[in-house]
């Protein structure tokens, strides 16, 4: 019989309990974290970045995991199974891409309510095998469950890269030019768009959706991409980046992972973050702020990354990524200054999914 530490076998269910609430989901990460010791001598890296680096002699193995549960990260009222299974892969890639690696296999794990059917789960798999395709990868195994709670979809996805090649966390450096591809928020307005035509439609479900001229917004929310097309091309460039990290949970909380786990301050520019203008159109309409929909709105699945300055000239012109702002040292904070000048801290607030 396992003894766990400090206390009875049942201690959980019978002394003091802690919330998660209270730690949130980073810190309880890091409350993991804090217990778990590395012991194979080809464990580089553990948890703590976007994926975890194994010693494979040149080259590294990659591998993380992103699970999606119904009702906290999809809503089946407005988002097709196929476009899901393309997304669940999607996001695992960019954890992939995000470690400057190339992706080579997934493993696909299913929990299945009775609602499901062998046709919903067909459906689910066309995505999965498209994304596949796009992104020239295998679907190499998984392992299949019943479940209570409706649809859990959790996959794990395997890349490779050279030693040389990965890029961390935390390994930015002060005066380091701080870089996103793409375009921020238009996941986050999607999302808006769809629960706001679900209210309507079961008002009265006689209504048709009124979405258009809202495509981008909505294919942002449901059919994200990793940003694999920019790693193949700072491969070209001759561009390492000196960190990296995807952005899943908006971009104040990921500067912040950045900034904390490379020892630094930054200042970003709101003049200079990137939004389409539809997407920015939109957060109007709904009366958001679009720069706290870029900062604090998730899914984009853009990549945050930053370079030596010397390596500008080589990323000057490429028409998808932006240059929004400098590391700093730590000292300084970590900034955002306004189109109007003024200087305020930036907080990560991320995903609450507590
Ligand atoms: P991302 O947003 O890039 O997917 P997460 O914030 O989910 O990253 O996870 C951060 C780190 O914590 C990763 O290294 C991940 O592998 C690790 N991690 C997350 N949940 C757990 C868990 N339950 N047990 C062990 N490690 C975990
Ligand atoms: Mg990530």
């Amino acid at each position: 019989m396992l003894q766990a530490e400090e206390g009875k076998f049942y201690k959980h269910m019978t002394e003091k309990r802690t919330e998660i609430s209270e730690l949130g989901e980073f810190g309880l990460i890091e409350n993991i974290k804090s217990k778990v010791k590395l012991i194979h001598p080809r464990s580089i890296y553990g948890i703590g970045d976007d994926a975890a680096v194994i010693d494979n002699g040149e080259e590294v193995i990659l591998v993380t995991s992103d699970m999606l549960t119904e009702g906290v990260h999809f809503d089946l009222a407005y988002t097709p199974l196929i476009h899901l299974g393309y997304k669940a892969v999607a996001v695992n890639v960019s954890d992939i891409a995000a470690m400057n690696g190339i992706p080579g296999q997934i493993t696909v794990s299913l929990g299945l309510s009775n609602r499901f059917s062998v046709e919903a789960v067909e459906e689910l798999y066309q995505g999965i095998r498209l994304a596949c395709a796009n992104y020239k990868i295998d679907l190499v195994g998984g392992d299949t469950t019943s479940s209570r709670a409706g649809l859990i979809i959790s996959i794990t996805a395997i890349g490779y890269a050279k030693k040389t090649e990965v890029c961390y966390r935390n390994t930015a450096k002060a005066n380091d030019l701080l870089c996103v591809t793409g375009d921020l928020a238009g996941a986050y307005i999607g999302l808006q768009l769809l629960e706001r035509e679900k209210q309507v439609y079961m008002a009265n479900p006689a209504m048709q959706p009124e979405l258009e001229g809202k495509d981008y917004m909505v294919q942002r929310q449901l059919k994200p991409e990793a940003r694999m097309d920019v790693i193949y091309e700072l491969r070209e460039l001759g561009v390492t980046p000196t960190a990296m990290i995807d952005i899943s949970d908006g971009l104040a909380s990921e500067v912040m992972h950045l900034c904390k786990n490379s020892n630094l301050g930054a200042v970003i520019m709101e003049d200079k973050l990137p939004i389409d203008e539809q997407t920015y159109e939109a957060a109007r309409e709904f009366n958001l702020e679009p720069l706290t929909c870029i900062l604090n709105g998730g899914e984009d699945y853009e990549l945050l990354f930053t370079i030596k300055q010397d390596d500008f000239a080589k990323l000057r012109n490429h028409p998808d990524i932006t240059v929004i702002g400098l590391m700093k040292e730590p000292d300084a904070g970590v900034h955002v200054v306004t189109k109007a000048g003024n200087s305020f801290p930036l907080k990560a607030q991320g995903w609450v999914h507590f």
